[in-house]
Protein backbone atom coordinates (compact mmCIF):
# COMPACT_ATOMS: atom_id res chain seq x y z
CA UNK A 1 0.00 0.00 0.00
CA UNK A 2 1.15 3.64 -1.02
CA UNK A 3 1.44 6.11 1.77
CA UNK A 4 0.19 9.38 0.39
CA UNK A 5 1.72 12.29 1.14
CA UNK A 6 -0.37 14.56 -0.62
CA UNK A 7 -3.24 13.70 1.69
CA UNK A 8 -1.88 15.32 4.49
CA UNK A 9 0.74 18.02 2.40
CA UNK A 10 -0.60 19.55 -0.59
CA UNK A 11 2.34 21.66 -0.68
CA UNK A 12 4.77 19.06 -0.34
CA UNK A 13 7.20 19.49 -3.74
CA UNK A 14 10.07 17.04 -3.07
CA UNK A 15 9.84 14.17 -0.88
CA UNK A 16 12.33 10.88 -0.21
CA UNK A 17 10.83 7.53 -0.72
CA UNK A 18 11.84 4.02 -1.16
CA UNK A 19 11.44 1.91 -4.71
CA UNK A 20 8.94 -1.19 -3.52
CA UNK A 21 8.60 -2.48 -6.84
CA UNK A 22 9.09 -1.82 -10.52
CA UNK A 23 7.26 -3.36 -13.42
CA UNK A 24 8.24 -2.65 -17.19
CA UNK A 25 11.66 -2.74 -17.05
CA UNK A 26 11.97 -0.27 -14.28
CA UNK A 27 9.61 2.31 -16.01
CA UNK A 28 6.16 1.46 -13.90
CA UNK A 29 7.55 2.89 -10.21
CA UNK A 30 5.77 1.73 -6.83
CA UNK A 31 6.98 3.52 -3.45
CA UNK A 32 6.35 3.29 0.21
CA UNK A 33 4.82 6.58 -0.01
CA UNK A 34 4.68 9.35 -3.05
CA UNK A 35 4.20 13.24 -3.35
CA UNK A 36 2.32 12.71 -6.57
CA UNK A 37 -1.08 12.92 -7.34
CA UNK A 38 -2.72 10.30 -9.47
CA UNK A 39 -5.42 11.19 -11.61
CA UNK A 40 -9.45 10.69 -9.74
CA UNK A 41 -12.04 12.78 -8.66
CA UNK A 42 -11.53 14.69 -11.97
CA UNK A 43 -8.05 15.98 -11.07
CA UNK A 44 -5.15 14.75 -13.04
CA UNK A 45 -1.99 13.31 -12.68
CA UNK A 46 1.17 14.90 -11.31
CA UNK A 47 4.17 15.25 -13.30
CA UNK A 48 7.92 16.07 -11.81
CA UNK A 49 10.97 13.69 -11.79
CA UNK A 50 11.82 10.57 -9.72
CA UNK A 51 15.33 9.87 -9.42
CA UNK A 52 15.54 12.15 -12.13
CA UNK A 53 13.60 10.73 -14.68
CA UNK A 54 10.45 12.33 -15.93
CA UNK A 55 7.01 11.05 -14.39
CA UNK A 56 4.49 10.94 -17.58
CA UNK A 57 1.78 9.79 -15.81
CA UNK A 58 0.52 8.97 -12.23
CA UNK A 59 -2.03 6.05 -11.83
CA UNK A 60 -4.24 5.08 -9.21
CA UNK A 61 -4.46 1.22 -8.68
CA UNK A 62 -6.50 1.88 -5.02
CA UNK A 63 -4.16 0.35 -2.79
CA UNK A 64 -1.35 1.55 -4.83
CA UNK A 65 0.43 4.24 -7.03
CA UNK A 66 1.81 3.56 -9.86
CA UNK A 67 4.18 6.42 -11.24
CA UNK A 68 4.85 5.79 -14.78
CA UNK A 69 8.11 6.89 -15.72
CA UNK A 70 10.03 7.76 -19.96
CA UNK A 71 12.97 5.79 -18.61
CA UNK A 72 14.12 2.78 -16.24
CA UNK A 73 15.02 3.76 -12.54
CA UNK A 74 17.22 1.34 -10.40
CA UNK A 75 15.88 0.26 -6.85
CA UNK A 76 16.86 1.56 -3.57
CA UNK A 77 15.91 5.04 -2.44
CA UNK A 78 14.81 8.17 -4.63
CA UNK A 79 14.20 12.03 -4.63
CA UNK A 80 10.88 13.03 -6.04
CA UNK A 81 10.24 16.29 -7.33
CA UNK A 82 6.79 17.28 -8.80
CA UNK A 83 6.11 19.81 -11.18
CA UNK A 84 4.82 22.46 -8.95
CA UNK A 85 3.70 24.81 -11.54
CA UNK A 86 1.07 22.18 -12.82
CA UNK A 87 0.54 21.19 -9.69
CA UNK A 88 -0.50 24.55 -8.09
CA UNK A 89 -2.53 25.19 -10.74
CA UNK A 90 -4.31 22.16 -10.33
CA UNK A 91 -5.29 23.33 -6.55
CA UNK A 92 -6.46 26.00 -7.54
CA UNK A 93 -9.17 24.78 -10.42
CA UNK A 94 -10.40 22.28 -7.68
CA UNK A 95 -10.09 24.42 -4.48
CA UNK A 96 -12.00 26.40 -6.94
CA UNK A 97 -14.64 23.82 -7.62
CA UNK A 98 -15.56 23.13 -4.41
CA UNK A 99 -15.82 27.02 -4.19
CA UNK A 100 -18.20 27.40 -7.30
CA UNK A 101 -20.32 24.47 -6.09
CA UNK A 102 -20.59 25.28 -2.43
CA UNK A 103 -22.13 28.92 -4.22
CA UNK A 104 -24.44 27.54 -6.70
CA UNK A 105 -25.58 25.39 -3.69
CA UNK A 106 -25.27 28.25 -1.27
CA UNK A 107 -27.69 30.41 -3.66
CA UNK A 108 -30.09 28.75 -5.82
CA UNK A 109 -29.56 25.28 -4.46
CA UNK A 110 -28.70 23.65 -7.46
CA UNK A 111 -26.56 20.69 -6.43
CA UNK A 112 -23.12 19.47 -8.40
CA UNK A 113 -23.37 16.04 -9.87
CA UNK A 114 -19.66 15.80 -11.39
CA UNK A 115 -16.32 17.65 -12.25
CA UNK A 116 -13.51 17.31 -15.13
CA UNK A 117 -10.25 19.82 -14.96
CA UNK A 118 -8.91 19.85 -18.40
CA UNK A 119 -5.59 20.69 -19.73
CA UNK A 120 -7.81 24.58 -20.31
CA UNK A 121 -10.60 24.75 -18.67
CA UNK A 122 -12.64 23.16 -16.07
CA UNK A 123 -16.41 22.19 -16.14
CA UNK A 124 -18.88 20.92 -13.60
CA UNK A 125 -21.91 19.58 -14.47
CA UNK A 126 -25.09 21.05 -12.30
CA UNK A 127 -28.74 19.40 -11.83
CA UNK A 128 -30.35 22.25 -13.60
CA UNK A 129 -32.57 22.71 -16.71
CA UNK A 130 -30.75 26.30 -17.36
CA UNK A 131 -28.55 28.83 -15.57
CA UNK A 132 -29.48 32.57 -16.33
CA UNK A 133 -26.89 35.27 -17.12
CA UNK A 134 -27.58 36.99 -13.78
CA UNK A 135 -27.23 33.78 -11.49
CA UNK A 136 -23.56 33.17 -12.89
CA UNK A 137 -22.91 36.48 -12.56
CA UNK A 138 -23.61 36.24 -8.95
CA UNK A 139 -22.22 33.20 -8.00
CA UNK A 140 -19.22 34.96 -9.81
CA UNK A 141 -19.13 37.98 -7.19
CA UNK A 142 -20.04 35.51 -4.35
CA UNK A 143 -16.91 33.74 -5.59
CA UNK A 144 -14.80 36.39 -5.37
CA UNK A 145 -16.33 37.50 -2.09
CA UNK A 146 -15.33 34.57 -0.32
CA UNK A 147 -11.87 34.56 -2.41
CA UNK A 148 -11.39 38.35 -0.98
CA UNK A 149 -12.01 36.44 2.74
CA UNK A 150 -9.17 34.34 2.75
CA UNK A 151 -11.25 31.44 4.47
CA UNK A 152 -9.38 28.81 5.39
CA UNK A 153 -9.25 25.56 3.95
CA UNK A 154 -8.78 22.47 5.54
CA UNK A 155 -8.43 19.01 5.45
CA UNK A 156 -9.63 16.48 8.05
CA UNK A 157 -10.14 12.36 8.02
CA UNK A 158 -13.54 11.43 10.05
CA UNK A 159 -15.73 8.14 10.45
CA UNK A 160 -17.68 7.59 7.14
CA UNK A 161 -20.67 6.36 9.29
CA UNK A 162 -21.11 9.81 11.18
CA UNK A 163 -23.49 12.62 10.52
CA UNK A 164 -21.04 14.24 8.81
CA UNK A 165 -23.12 17.45 7.15
CA UNK A 166 -21.42 17.08 3.48
CA UNK A 167 -22.53 18.75 0.77
CA UNK A 168 -22.44 15.58 -1.34
CA UNK A 169 -23.31 12.12 0.79
CA UNK A 170 -20.15 10.36 -0.27
CA UNK A 171 -20.50 6.15 -0.78
CA UNK A 172 -17.87 5.42 0.87
CA UNK A 173 -17.37 3.85 4.00
CA UNK A 174 -14.47 3.58 6.91
CA UNK A 175 -12.51 6.90 7.42
CA UNK A 176 -13.42 10.02 4.63
CA UNK A 177 -10.53 12.79 3.70
CA UNK A 178 -13.14 15.83 4.09
CA UNK A 179 -12.25 19.21 2.82
CA UNK A 180 -14.00 21.84 4.38
CA UNK A 181 -14.01 25.78 3.40
CA UNK A 182 -14.87 27.53 6.37
CA UNK A 183 -18.30 28.73 6.94
CA UNK A 184 -19.34 27.21 3.75
CA UNK A 185 -18.42 23.84 2.30
CA UNK A 186 -17.61 20.37 3.12
CA UNK A 187 -16.91 17.95 0.76
CA UNK A 188 -15.50 13.96 1.00
CA UNK A 189 -12.43 14.74 -1.40
CA UNK A 190 -9.18 13.11 -2.25
CA UNK A 191 -7.70 15.89 -4.13
CA UNK A 192 -5.57 18.61 -3.41
CA UNK A 193 -6.44 21.77 -2.32
CA UNK A 194 -4.52 25.05 -1.62
CA UNK A 195 -4.34 26.96 1.98
CA UNK A 196 -6.85 29.74 1.80
CA UNK A 197 -9.29 30.98 -0.56
CA UNK A 198 -7.38 33.94 -1.23
CA UNK A 199 -5.28 31.58 -3.06
CA UNK A 200 -7.83 30.46 -5.67
CA UNK A 201 -8.03 34.29 -7.16
CA UNK A 202 -10.50 35.04 -9.55
CA UNK A 203 -13.47 32.52 -10.41
CA UNK A 204 -14.50 33.01 -14.07
CA UNK A 205 -17.88 31.14 -15.31
CA UNK A 206 -17.14 30.99 -19.31
CA UNK A 207 -20.16 29.21 -20.83
CA UNK A 208 -23.06 27.17 -20.27
CA UNK A 209 -24.17 24.12 -22.15
CA UNK A 210 -26.81 21.60 -21.84
CA UNK A 211 -25.63 18.11 -21.58
CA UNK A 212 -28.91 15.20 -20.81
CA UNK A 213 -31.29 17.40 -18.97
CA UNK A 214 -28.53 18.94 -16.73
CA UNK A 215 -26.37 21.92 -17.37
CA UNK A 216 -22.13 21.57 -18.33
CA UNK A 217 -20.69 25.02 -16.49
CA UNK A 218 -17.24 25.28 -18.27
CA UNK A 219 -15.20 28.34 -15.77
CA UNK A 220 -11.24 29.03 -14.73
CA UNK A 221 -9.82 29.85 -11.61
CA UNK A 222 -6.71 31.74 -10.87
CA UNK A 223 -3.80 32.08 -12.84
CA UNK A 224 -6.15 30.32 -16.10
CA UNK A 225 -8.70 33.16 -15.45
CA UNK A 226 -6.29 35.67 -16.06
CA UNK A 227 -4.77 34.08 -19.01
CA UNK A 228 -8.45 33.68 -20.48
CA UNK A 229 -9.21 37.98 -19.96
CA UNK A 230 -5.81 38.54 -21.17
CA UNK A 231 -6.77 36.27 -24.54
CA UNK A 232 -9.88 37.49 -24.99
CA UNK A 233 -9.00 41.11 -24.63
CA UNK A 234 -6.54 40.57 -27.00
CA UNK A 235 -8.69 38.96 -29.58
CA UNK A 236 -11.35 41.77 -28.81
CA UNK A 237 -8.23 44.20 -29.31
CA UNK A 238 -7.69 42.79 -32.38
CA UNK A 239 -11.08 43.05 -34.14
CA UNK A 240 -11.51 46.95 -33.00
CA UNK A 241 -8.29 47.40 -34.78
CA UNK A 242 -9.36 45.71 -38.37
CA UNK A 243 -12.85 47.49 -37.64
CA UNK A 244 -11.58 50.91 -36.55
CA UNK A 245 -14.55 51.30 -33.53
CA UNK A 246 -13.97 51.32 -30.31
CA UNK A 247 -14.06 47.25 -28.36
CA UNK A 248 -17.35 48.34 -27.39
CA UNK A 249 -18.88 49.33 -30.64
CA UNK A 250 -18.03 45.76 -32.33
CA UNK A 251 -20.70 43.68 -32.26
CA UNK A 252 -23.53 46.27 -33.75
CA UNK A 253 -20.44 46.82 -36.28
CA UNK A 254 -20.21 43.34 -36.82
CA UNK A 255 -23.91 42.69 -37.12
CA UNK A 256 -24.18 45.78 -39.56
CA UNK A 257 -21.71 44.55 -42.04
CA UNK A 258 -22.93 40.71 -41.90
CA UNK A 259 -26.71 42.36 -42.73
CA UNK A 260 -24.86 43.79 -45.36
CA UNK A 261 -22.68 41.14 -46.73
CA UNK A 262 -26.02 39.26 -47.04
CA UNK A 263 -27.52 42.38 -48.61
CA UNK A 264 -24.58 42.46 -51.25
CA UNK A 265 -24.81 38.83 -52.24
CA UNK A 266 -28.18 38.95 -53.07
CA UNK A 267 -28.17 41.48 -55.27
CA UNK A 268 -24.87 39.88 -56.72
CA UNK A 269 -26.54 36.54 -57.47
CA UNK A 270 -29.36 38.64 -58.99
CA UNK A 271 -27.33 40.40 -61.43
CA UNK A 272 -25.54 37.27 -62.33
CA UNK A 273 -28.69 35.81 -63.08
CA UNK A 274 -29.86 38.48 -65.17
CA UNK A 275 -26.35 38.78 -66.75
CA UNK A 276 -26.30 35.11 -67.79
CA UNK A 277 -29.77 35.22 -69.44
CA UNK A 278 -28.59 38.57 -71.86
CA UNK A 279 -25.65 36.51 -72.41
CA UNK A 280 -27.96 33.70 -73.54
CA UNK A 281 -29.96 35.40 -75.93
CA UNK A 282 -26.86 37.30 -76.87
CA UNK A 283 -25.48 33.87 -78.00
CA UNK A 284 -28.37 32.67 -79.81
CA UNK A 285 -29.03 35.86 -82.32
CA UNK A 286 -25.14 34.99 -82.85
CA UNK A 287 -25.82 31.53 -83.62
CA UNK A 288 -26.75 30.41 -87.54
CA UNK A 289 -29.39 27.55 -87.29
CA UNK A 290 -28.22 24.21 -88.57
CA UNK A 291 -29.22 22.34 -91.67
CA UNK A 292 -32.36 21.55 -89.41
CA UNK A 293 -33.27 24.86 -88.41
CA UNK A 294 -31.53 24.05 -84.68
CA UNK A 295 -29.31 26.62 -83.51
CA UNK A 296 -26.46 24.33 -81.71
CA UNK A 297 -23.77 25.74 -79.16
CA UNK A 298 -21.09 23.89 -77.32
CA UNK A 299 -19.46 25.50 -74.44
CA UNK A 300 -16.49 24.63 -72.04
CA UNK A 301 -16.41 25.98 -68.85
CA UNK A 302 -17.49 24.76 -65.22
CA UNK A 303 -21.20 23.88 -64.94
CA UNK A 304 -22.49 25.97 -62.38
CA UNK A 305 -26.26 28.56 -61.90
CA UNK A 306 -24.90 30.98 -64.17
CA UNK A 307 -23.57 28.81 -66.84
CA UNK A 308 -27.71 26.42 -65.92
CA UNK A 309 -28.90 29.83 -66.67
CA UNK A 310 -27.09 30.52 -70.00
CA UNK A 311 -27.76 27.43 -71.27
CA UNK A 312 -31.61 27.89 -70.69
CA UNK A 313 -31.65 31.34 -71.79
CA UNK A 314 -30.60 30.04 -75.09
CA UNK A 315 -32.68 27.67 -75.77
CA UNK A 316 -35.82 29.91 -74.40
CA UNK A 317 -35.47 31.56 -77.39
CA UNK A 318 -36.76 28.52 -79.71
CA UNK A 319 -35.32 25.98 -81.62
CA UNK A 320 -32.10 25.36 -79.97
CA UNK A 321 -29.83 22.95 -77.69
CA UNK A 322 -27.15 24.05 -75.48
CA UNK A 323 -24.28 21.45 -74.43
CA UNK A 324 -21.84 22.71 -71.58
CA UNK A 325 -18.70 20.59 -71.46
CA UNK A 326 -16.61 20.72 -67.82
CA UNK A 327 -13.30 18.91 -67.88
CA UNK A 328 -12.29 18.60 -63.90
CA UNK A 329 -14.99 17.53 -63.08
CA UNK A 330 -15.53 15.57 -66.12
CA UNK A 331 -19.51 16.36 -66.62
CA UNK A 332 -21.74 17.68 -69.49
CA UNK A 333 -25.02 19.42 -68.48
CA UNK A 334 -27.62 19.83 -71.90
CA UNK A 335 -30.26 21.79 -72.51
CA UNK A 336 -33.00 21.88 -75.53
CA UNK A 337 -35.76 23.87 -76.58
CA UNK A 338 -39.29 22.29 -76.56
CA UNK A 339 -39.78 22.59 -80.34
CA UNK A 340 -36.06 21.55 -80.97
CA UNK A 341 -37.19 17.83 -81.52
CA UNK A 342 -34.30 16.81 -78.74
CA UNK A 343 -34.97 14.95 -75.57
CA UNK A 344 -32.08 16.29 -73.19
CA UNK A 345 -32.81 13.66 -70.37
CA UNK A 346 -32.56 10.76 -73.30
CA UNK A 347 -29.74 12.35 -74.77
CA UNK A 348 -27.29 12.94 -71.94
CA UNK A 349 -28.50 9.40 -70.53
CA UNK A 350 -27.43 7.55 -73.45
CA UNK A 351 -24.00 9.54 -73.54
CA UNK A 352 -23.01 9.27 -70.10
CA UNK A 353 -23.91 5.49 -69.43
CA UNK A 354 -22.35 4.73 -72.78
CA UNK A 355 -19.16 6.38 -70.78
CA UNK A 356 -19.16 4.67 -67.96
CA UNK A 357 -20.94 7.53 -66.12
CA UNK A 358 -24.39 8.48 -64.70
CA UNK A 359 -26.72 11.31 -64.85
CA UNK A 360 -30.38 12.31 -66.55
CA UNK A 361 -33.09 14.65 -66.53
CA UNK A 362 -36.03 15.98 -68.23
CA UNK A 363 -36.84 17.09 -71.84
CA UNK A 364 -35.43 20.38 -71.58
CA UNK A 365 -32.47 20.35 -69.07
CA UNK A 366 -30.22 17.43 -68.04
CA UNK A 367 -26.68 17.07 -66.54
CA UNK A 368 -24.41 13.78 -65.80
CA UNK A 369 -20.99 12.99 -64.56
CA UNK A 370 -18.35 11.18 -66.01
CA UNK A 371 -15.40 9.27 -64.95
CA UNK A 372 -12.14 10.39 -65.47
CA UNK A 373 -10.83 9.06 -68.45
CA UNK A 374 -14.54 9.41 -70.23
CA UNK A 375 -13.81 11.03 -74.34
CA UNK A 376 -15.57 14.20 -73.71
CA UNK A 377 -14.09 14.62 -77.47
CA UNK A 378 -16.64 12.01 -78.91
CA UNK A 379 -19.78 13.37 -76.65
CA UNK A 380 -19.24 16.61 -77.72
CA UNK A 381 -19.15 15.53 -81.23
CA UNK A 382 -21.89 13.34 -80.79
CA UNK A 383 -23.88 16.34 -79.90
CA UNK A 384 -22.72 18.66 -83.03
CA UNK A 385 -22.67 16.18 -85.85
CA UNK A 386 -24.68 13.07 -84.79
CA UNK A 387 -28.17 15.25 -83.94
CA UNK A 388 -28.37 16.38 -87.78
CA UNK A 389 -28.80 13.24 -88.62
CA UNK A 390 -30.56 11.55 -86.02
CA UNK A 391 -32.97 14.85 -85.06
ZN1 LIG B 1 -12.86 17.61 -4.72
Amino acid sequence: MTERLYYQDCYLREFRAHVVETEDDGRRVYLDRTAFYPTSGGQPFDTGTLGGVNVIEVIDEEERVAHVLDAAIAAGEVAGQIDWTRRFDHMQQHSGQHLLSAVLEELFKIPTVSFHLGAEVCTIDVTAASLAPRQMEQAEERCAEIVSEARPLGISFEDGAAALGLRKESQRTGTLRVVAIDGIDRSACGGTHVRTTAEIGPVAIRKTEKIRGNTRLEFVCGLRALRHARADFRTLQELSRQLSVPASETPALVATQLERVKALEKANQRMAAELAQREGRELWNATAPGADGIRRMVQHAAIDDAMRARAQAFTAEGKAAFLVVSQNPPAILMAASADSGIHAGDRVKAAVTAAGGRGGGNQGLAQGSLPAEADLNSIESGFTTGARTSD
